[in-house]
């Protein structure tokens, strides 16, 4: 099994090259030159086995030059033990008959960016070994929250890397921001800076692949590597959680062998959304994948119309990991939908950087119309989610995880369709006490965010996630901030080179 770029067809490399490179040197992404697939025995086996031995069945399918000892070490390391506070890692809750919550956040910082960025440094470390022998791993994260505090938590103390993390300093939320500055380990680095997501995402993408950057590091025996969802190895843990899901659906006897599952995912970088398409392509029987966004639509218009167009106003919103307005994995997507043409893929990129926006072609568009489903939804109606669903249905939804369920019932009473749906849940509700508060009961006292958590917990008999009861009693480390232009520079700093 071979990967290529995006943007460069002839390209040819293995899942270690991929993963230890994490993006391609001409900009692309690497992509899986065929995509494996399960039959239906498959996934009756898969029925009777854990989250684990699924994860290792799944990803033994696409990293093909990993051997089964290393897959086992790996996905032991990074799913095993008591890092996830559920035995099924990612356990599938009752909404309704056919509404099921996917919880994607019982990982150590309470985000679904866990469940790959556990996997990430180990399947990272043991693809350098075979494809960098000689070099130390620098991680290099642009974070709208979640990331950041994921990664750093992921890479803390692994040998051999280093990592540092840039997040919008007025961008977070409180307990994100706290996460992030109290982060320990002797190989991290956290600094603020004064721009949005965009402005990280996009520099950091520009330090990624300049030349001279790149020597630099090269001099000190150290190399670049991401741990954005760019990544391949962010990407394919997240394919076994919709293979999971399907299986824990038969398992209950929600649905029958070949039934189709709807899934709805609440969506900023286009990640975790693109996932669930992989898992459709395996063979995972979906039937719409529904794009949810918040007030940064620009998803919506694109899988509506076919035009992207990234000229529109940024907001600053209660679900900050969605706020982003270049989602770079759909790059992925359509250079699967376009049958593979990277001709075709450069031109789009080109335009989407030199005038913000692009047209796909109208068989594009067809495809994505056949495959997608998608709506957005505004502040006032995410709370008022958080508030109903509260009161009728007894679940707790963090900002992210509303915005999803908005748009999922928003989808079913405009085209009737009853297909049984998995709904992600990426966040648990303490990391964004505040706003959660707000809806449920009217307005959120002025308290620190701590108490915050402690009235939310009270008034809905809920527990606050240990991993965050904890930060309680950290001390702050990081405090700088950055401008934009200065990122570089900061990274030398932060390398001591
Ligand atoms: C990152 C994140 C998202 C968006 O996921 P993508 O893979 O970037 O589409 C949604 N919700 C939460 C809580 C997140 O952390």
């Amino acid at each position: 099994m071979f990967y290529t770029s995006t943007r460069d067809k002839s390209l040819k490399v293995t899942a270690s090259e991929a993963i230890t490179n994490g993006i391609s040197k001409e900009g692309g992404l690497f992509v899986p030159c065929e995509i494996p697939t399960l039959t239906d025995a498959d996934i009756t086996e898969m029925v009777g086995m854990s989250y684990i031995e699924r994860a290792k069945k799944i990803l033994a399918l696409y990293l093909t030059d990993f051997s089964k000892e290393e897959l086992d070490y790996c996905v032991n390391g990074a799913y095993g033990g008591e890092k996830f506070d559920s035995e099924k890692v990612a356990p599938l809750c009752d909404l309704s008959e056919k509404a099921k919550v996917l919880e994607l956040f019982r990982g150590p910082t309470c985000a679904f960016k866990d469940m790959a960025l556990q996997l990430l440094p180990y399947l990272l470390t043991t693809a350098s070994k075979r494809a960098a022998p000689d070099k130390e791993i620098v991680i290099l994260v642009a974070t709208s929250g979640d990331t950041g505090k994921a990664a750093l938590e992921g890479f803390k103390d692994v040998d051999r890397t280093r990592i540092l993390v840039f997040y919008p300093a007025h961008g977070v939320s409180p307990m994100q921001k706290l996460q992030m500055t109290t982060q320990e380990g002797q190989n991290v680095g956290v600094c603020a800076i004064n721009g949005n997501f965009d402005d990280a995402q996009s520099s950091v993408k520009k330090i990624f692949t300049d030349k001279k950057v790149a020597e630099k590091l090269s001099e000190n025996g150290l190399m670049f590597s991401s741990a954005n969802s760019i990544n391949w190895g962010r990407l394919v843990p997240q394919i076994v959680y919709y293979c999971s899901a399907y299986c824990d659906l038969l398992e209950s006897g929600a649905i029958k062998m070949g039934d189709k599952m709807n899934v709805v995912v609440p969506t900023g970088n286009f990640g975790n959304i693109l996932a669930a398409y992989y898992a459709k392509q395996m063979g995972i029987p979906v039937g719409k994948l529904i794009c949810a966004s918040n007030s940064n639509n620009v998803l919506t218009d694109f899988l509506t119309t076919g035009t992207y167009d990234r000229n529109r106003n940024f907001f600053t919103t209660v679900s900050p990991s969605m706020d982003i307005l270049i989602s770079s994995n759909l790059e992925r997507l359509l250079f699967h939908l376009s049958g593979e043409d990277d001709a075709k893929i450069r031109e789009y990129m080109n335009a989407l950087s030199k005038d913000g926006k692009y047209t796909v072609s109208a068989d594009i568009l067809e495809k994505i119309s056949e495959n997608f489903a998608a709506g957005y939804t505004d502040e006032d109606s995410t709370l008022e989610t958080i508030k109903s669903t509260y009161e009728e249905k007894n679940y707790l939804a963090d900002t992210h995880t509303a915005v999803a369920i908005k748009v999922y019932n928003d989808y079913e009473e405009k085209t009737g369709d009853n297909t049984v749906t998995v709904i992600a849940a990426t966040a648990s509700p303490y990391k964004f006490a505040k706003s959660v508060i707000a809806a449920v009961s009217g307005s959120a006292p002025k308290v620190p965010e701590f108490e915050m958590a402690e009235i939310l917990s009270k008034e809905t008999g809920t527990k606050i996630p240990a991993p965050l009861a904890g930060l309680k009693d950290k001390k702050v480390r990081f405090t700088s901030i950055s401008e934009i232009e200065d990122m570089e520079q900061c990274v030398y700093d932060l390398l001591g080179i």
